[in-house]
């Protein structure tokens, strides 16, 4: 399968210092026979999960940034980087979301091709603990060992810091030296987001890869190149009462990455009526 795809056979490297090979690059040798080899480099510099270095700009300018520094390492001009964003869903403020992105750069063709996967099923807990307090009800909604945790000084000294714990030993001395290093005897246990040590981002990574996959096996009908698909949603559909636009998607513009085709796509039949229910007019 993809055989005759202009990647069929070619390298990309991906960076990423956290075993991200497994889930990114079996999607892409499948899908178009890309053959995808994991570089180790620095990525922390661009900001990590553990908060140490805070992340500058926006996710998409992180992973493309990520790409570039394996490619330029490896001296490919075929690079791989995902990025994900864990917090507050923008929508629902108290559920944790976590949206995952996977970029490919083609510096040989000047494209960017990347897609995103979003899930609210990520294992992201915190808590606040003394010495002696029973962390039993905590690590099992932590997910834990599975989930691994970091554990650090609650206030008045950042140091010391445990990460990648993964049993039960090992979190009791952390606590047990992040309490007595902290200003107020109490240390911060928090899972661990790194993508290695949260299988439960490591799926949201594998879809978005899978998704990545399938973008980069559509090809531009015009031009060729990979990377074909939705780049916007055009959202109106007439109310059934008063006919007002309804923000409810109409049709999808699909786009290549490297010109300027593109085809707007319908998603529902031009007959399709909203109900007055969600008409600011009619039920306001
Ligand atoms: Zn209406
Ligand atoms: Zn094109």
């Amino acid at each position: 399968m993809g055989a005759d795809h202009p990647y069929a056979g070619q390298v990309a490297v991906l960076a990423t210092k956290h075993q991200k090979l497994p889930l990114i690059g079996p999607p892409l040798a499948d899908a178009v026979g890309l053959r995808v080899e994991a570089l180790a480099v620095d990525t922390d510099a661009l900001g990590t999960f553990t908060g140490d270095i805070p992340r500058q700009g926006p996710p998409l300018d992180t992973a493309i940034a990520k790409a570039r520094l394996a490619m330029s390492a490896a001296g490919r001009l075929l690079g791989l980087a995902s990025e994900g964003s864990i917090g507050p869903d923008p929508a629902l403020p108290f559920v944790t979301a976590d949206q995952e992105l996977v970029v490919l750069v083609d510096d040989g063709n000047g494209i960017v091709v990347w897609e995103s996967h979003s899930s609210w099923d990520v294992v992201a807990e915190a808590t606040t603990v003394a010495a002696d307090d029973d962390l039993g009800p905590f690590l099992a909604k932590a997910r834990f060992p599975e989930h691994q945790l970091i554990v650090r000084p609650s206030s008045g000294t950042p140091h010391p810091i445990y990460k990648g714990i993964s049993s039960i030993q090992e979190l009791t001395a952390a606590v047990v030296a992040c309490t007595a290093a902290a200003g107020g005897g109490l240390a911060r246990v928090e899972t661990d987001l790194r993508a290695h040590a949260c299988p439960s981002r490591r799926a949201v990574i594998a879809v978005a890869a899978e998704r990545l996959a399938s973008r980069i096996s559509a090809r531009c009908p015009s031009c060729g190149a990979p990377g074909w698909g939705r780049i916007e949603v055009l959202l109106g559909v007439p109310c059934s009462w008063c006919g007002t636009e309804v923000a409810r998607p109409r049709a999808e513009i699909d786009g290549c990455p490297a010109c300027d085709h593109n085809e707007t796509r319908p998603v529902i039949s031009p007959d399709v009526r909203a109900n007055p229910r969600e008409c600011p007019y009619c039920n306001p």
